[in-house]
Order: structure tokens, then C-alpha cells, then sequence
């Protein structure tokens, strides 16, 4: 398990991948490219989505979502799971970047390790992984994808990943919307120590429970594409990150066996989640 993790983490944290910002490239960047390359190898058929967003008020860049589905392994799909974690992250100068562990580097590299994971399990539901683009400028990336879904898209679920690395509170919190019923009970099955794991309802309930209370977080990743058109979430982070958006979000400071544990836990829930018969709600 850690060291494909570690190796994707290194990888869209590098040099190389220059704070994946999002629109820079003409086509498809480094890290769209690597991520598609990663879910090709693992025997999908991935398939960019571009789709235009302003960076301005008369100027407009192409980000480019990165998309593979895995079908259910039963005759017939109750619900189709569109797992999304947002790659793009600030950009930067030269050697002079925004590396962007935590925000999203650590979602990026789960949605890879499930898409593998994934694969050896029984599913009664669909999964669609969508690794979005320029999130950071305002979840374009996941309006254009729930955008196109239209109107004959099966019942779906969005569980969005974005930032997975604990600090030394160990604190994960997933908020969710309404009609998740049964899977919030899958969630509170989950063995989760030493994780301390905040299921949480609201969120106003969140920022009760964070050390800033300014934050929407109903309204702060790509679930809320989805929360918009109706459709139920599950969103999946540590919350307040006092790296967040500086350039001390590296690799380095980021607690991999505390990642780890993240990663196992939500891996374990959405093999779980997948065995389960949910109900089409929305
Ligand atoms: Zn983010």
C-alpha cells in the first residue's frame, strides 16, 4: 500500500508537476497527464473532460477533469458513486511553488489507490472517479462534470475527498447532506481508532467543532456542485490545516502514517458501501 501512495504523493507534489494550476497548459498538464497514465495502467478507460472557466473578466483558461468509471459487478447498478478529489492547486514560480500535499496531492492519491482497491471487490454500485480541476478557482471543474450528467444519470452519490492528512489531533471529519442515511450508518460500522473520526450532520455543527468558525464548509470543495443539484454527499477531510494555501504544505510536512490510516479507513467504508443495497433516495 505505501509505496505506489507515497510514490503519487511525490509525484503531483514534484518539481515537475509546479503547483498543478490549473488552466496553464494548452491541453491537458503534467498532472492530468499523470493521473490519466495511472488509471490507464490500471486497466481503465480514462477519458479527459474539458470545460472553459474565467480566470478574469474577459479571459477564460481550459481546465481538464480526469475521468474512469468502474461498472458494478451485478446485473444491474443501484447507485452510481462518483468519487471526486480535485488535483489542482496553486500554481507557483520556478523552483518557487506551491506544492499542495495536503491540498489535494493526499485526495488525488487515495481516489488512485481506490480506483485499485476498488476493482477486486463485489460492487452493487457503479463508481465514477472524477479527479477535478481548478477547484481552487472556484469548483469549476465539478460544475462542468455535474453539469453534464443529464437528466437519465442513475441515483448518485458524491464522495468528495479533499485534504487527508491528519495533524497530531488525528481528527478526520466527514460532513454529509441529507438522504445518506444508510450510508452514514456504513461509516459509523467502521472501526476508526486511533483516527477520531467526526461524523458530522451540518455545518454549522462543523464550525462548532473547528477552531474557525468562519469557514462554510458546506460550500468549500466540489461537493457542493453536487449539494446544489440535489444530489447527497459524503465530504471527507481533517478540516483546518494551519499549512493550508502557504508553501509549507509539502510533502514533508505531511504525517504519512497518519495519512495511511485515512486512507484505510475510507478505503474499508467504501468496500463496505459498495456491498450495501442503498436505496434511490434522491
Ligand atoms: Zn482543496
Amino acid at each position: 500500500m505505501a509505496s505506489q501512495l507515497h510514490t503519487d504523493l511525490q509525484v503531483l507534489t514534484s518539481e515537475a508537476h509546479a503547483g498543478r494550476k490549473a488552466g496553464a497548459s494548452e491541453g491537458p498538464n503534467v498532472s492530468a497527464q499523470y493521473i490519466y497514465d495511472r488509471f490507464e495502467k490500471l486497466g481503465y478507460q480514462p477519458k479527459y473532460q474539458p470545460f472553459e472557466f474565467k480566470t478574469g473578466f474577459f479571459s477564460t483558461a481550459t481546465g481538464h477533469n480526469v475521468i474512469a468509471k468502474l461498472p458494478c459487478s451485478s446485473t444491474q447498478c443501484d447507485f452510481n458513486i462518483v468519487v471526486t478529489a480535485h488535483y489542482d492547486h496553486l500554481g507557483g514560480q520556478g523552483t518557487s511553488f506551491y506544492a499542495g500535499a495536503n491540498d489535494n496531492a493526499s485526495g488525488t492519491s487515495t481516489l488512485l489507490f481506490l480506483a485499485k482497491s476498488l476493482q477486486k471487490v463485489k460492487r452493487r454500485h457503479s463508481v465514477t472517479f472524477v479527479a477535478t480541476d481548478a477547484e481552487e478557482k472556484g469548483l469549476y471543474g465539478a460544475k462542468h462534470y455535474v453539469s453534464k450528467l443529464g437528466v437519465n444519470t442513475p441515483a448518485t452519490l458524491n464522495i468528495n475527498l479533499d485534504m487527508l492528512a491528519p495533524n497530531k489531533r488525528n481528527r478526520l471529519y466527514v460532513l454529509h447532506s441529507k438522504k445518506t442515511e444508510l450510508a452514514v450508518e456504513v461509516l459509523k460500522k467502521q472501526p476508526s481508532e486511533p483516527l477520531r473520526v467526526k461524523i458530522v450532520n451540518s455545518r454549522y455543527k462543523m464550525q462548532r467543532l473547528m477552531d474557525n468558525p468562519r469557514i462554510d464548509w458546506h460550500k468549500a470543495s466540489d461537493h457542493y456542485a453536487f449539494a446544489k443539484e440535489n444530489i447527497p454527499y459524503l465530504y471527507f477531510g481533517i478540516g483546518e490545516d494551519k499549512n493550508h494555501h502557504t508553501k509549507r504544505d509539502t510533502l514533508e510536512s505531511l504525517d504519512f502514517s497518519r495519512f495511511q490510516l485515512v486512507v484505510k479507513f475510507i478505503n474499508n467504508f467504501m468496500v463496505e458501501l459498495l456491498n450495501v443495497p442503498l436505496e434511490a433516495t434522491n
